[in-house]
């Protein structure tokens, strides 16, 4: 059997087709145009990527973006002054602060900083704590582009067993917390998960988010498992010609589309949907700052 390929690529131009299409009615019925502020501090060239991607798609959709690139030297006051000025600021409706910051700034110190309402990331500890407990939040946009492709495909989730390999805070757990929230019976495997092909083996759903290349085999996947593939990982591509490289994701996607039934590729599936949904989070706290129904 040969896996049904799930575009995320296709995918999240949907779902920016729509968000677009949110942020010219704002415009036109009220006046307002979403406002996303992306701040990064230092060099990162992955992060400098991201931010460059994320600030172009919000222009693209029709926002206003607010890029505030700080050097890597910046302190935490300074930092959190510019989150202050952002939290204030009625024409910012979402803000991210691109992870990693540099080791002298306390991660969790500034993510908290942020006004939950405009923590477009899903990542300040109201968010969790919301999402934990099942009420409205802002949902991280990895996880939240995930559950979207999974519905997507298969309609209702529930009674599926749901396999999360990876338990950070960023894509694991809040990954978890949306499966559960769907009904799905959630295992959360880590690095000291006991016989973790056994554990894999038994999904209907398996989501790899660990970062390391190819390190689910298509031997762990049951036969028509949905396999979404979380992890980016850049390793040598020789075969590409000398220095070259490619991205690959956590699981070994060719064996393994052999036996899922479904299976999103690296790169074209979770990433651009992590995107996208940033967009729709970003136009979900404009209408909430506004009083105004929130795209369903
Ligand atoms: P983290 O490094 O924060 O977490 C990795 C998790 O994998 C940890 O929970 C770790 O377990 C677990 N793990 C590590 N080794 C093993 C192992 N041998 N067996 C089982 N579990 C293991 O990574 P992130 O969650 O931030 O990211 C995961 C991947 O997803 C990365 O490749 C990242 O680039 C990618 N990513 C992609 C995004 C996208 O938009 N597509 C967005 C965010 C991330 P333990 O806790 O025990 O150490």
């Amino acid at each position: 059997m040969t896996a049904t390929i799930i575009d995320g690529k296709a995918f999240a131009a949907k779902v920016r087709e729509q968000v677009a299409g949110h942020v010219s009615r704002l415009k036109e019925e009220h006046g307002i145009t979403p406002g996303l502020a992306v701040v990064l501090v230092g060099e990162d060239p992955a992060s400098q990527v991201y931010v460059r991607s994320k600030g172009k798609q919000a222009v693209e959709v029709g926002m206003n973006s607010y890029e505030h690139k700080l050097d890597a030297e910046t302190s935490e006051a300074d930092l959190l002054a510019l989150i202050d000025q952002l939290n204030n600021d009625p024409a910012v409706h979402g803000i991210l602060v691109q992870l990693p910051l540099p080791a002298h700034l306390d991660s969790d110190l500034v993510i908290n900083a942020i006004d939950p309402a405009k923590d477009v990331d899903g990542f300040h500890i109201s968010n969790v704590g919301l999402l934990g407990t099942g009420q409205k939040s802002m949902v991280p946009c990895t996880p939240l582009g995930c559950l979207m492709m999974l519905r997507d495909h298969h309609g209702s989730l529930s009674g599926m067993n749901a396999v999360v390999v990876g338990r950070s805070n960023i894509v694991g757990k809040p990954m978890a917390q949306l499966l559960l929230g769907d009904s799905c019976t959630v295992t959360i495997a880590h690095s000291r998960t006991k016989d973790l092909p056994e554990v894999v083996r038994r999904a209907d759903i398996v989501v790899a988010a660990v970062g390391r290349p190819e390190m689910v085999p298509g031997d762990w996947i049951k036969e028509g498992a949905t396999v979404i593939d979380v992890g980016i990982n850049r390793i040598d591509a020789p075969e590409k010609g000398e220095g070259k490289t490619r991205l690959v994701g956590d699981v070994a996607f060719s064996d393994a589309s052999k036996v899922a039934g479904a299976i999103t590729p690296v790169p074209g599936g979770v990433g651009p949907m992590t995107i996208a949904c940033l967009l729709a989070n970003t136009v979900t706290a404009c209408c909430r700052a506004n009083g105004l129904p929130e795209p369903t």
